[in-house]
């Protein structure tokens, strides 16, 4: 199968879509869009949602799909290998005692998550909600 005929295939699906449900809101930047698409729709190993954004909503940025496959080859990779949400919006580890022993709770994406804190139109950037690093800068809180 050529490219060509992938991304004809790809869009065909994309149109099949509920469009509503699948539009970046007003003014959300690209991670959040991403975040919400997997929470969603879950992965579909492709950076389907990320080629959305930019289409409807930064359709300059030829570059930002060939940019973000450098961190991942899929949506969800985005965030594994690229983006975090940054540390002041988690819940922190909590300790607790049980029978004597003391554990700890890992720390805990929030649900549901903060709204976007926004970006103006046509910005691929993530807004201030996102830190670039990787799940193993948490290790240490
Ligand atoms: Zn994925
Ligand atoms: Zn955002």
């Amino acid at each position: 199968m050529t490219t060509n005929t992938l991304l004809e295939e790809t869009e065909r699906e994309l149109r099949a879509l509920a469009t509503e449900l699948t539009e970046p809101a007003d003014g959300e930047c690209l991670l959040c869009y991403l975040d919400r698409m997997l929470d969603q729709f879950g992965c579909t190993t492709e950076l389907r949602w990320a080629t959305r954004y930019r289409d409807l909503r930064a359709p300059r940025a030829t570059a930002l799909v060939r940019r973000l496959g450098q961190v991942g080859g899929c949506d969800c990779e985005v965030f594994i290998n690229g983006y975090q949400l940054a540390r002041e919006h988690w819940i922190p580890p909590r300790r607790y005692v049980e029978d004597g022993i003391t554990y700890e709770t890992d720390p805990q994406r929030p649900d549901p998550m903060p709204s976007c804190r926004g970006v103006r139109r046509g910005s691929t950037r993530g807004c201030s909600l996102w830190v670039r690093g990787t799940g193993s800068s948490w290790d240490v809180w």
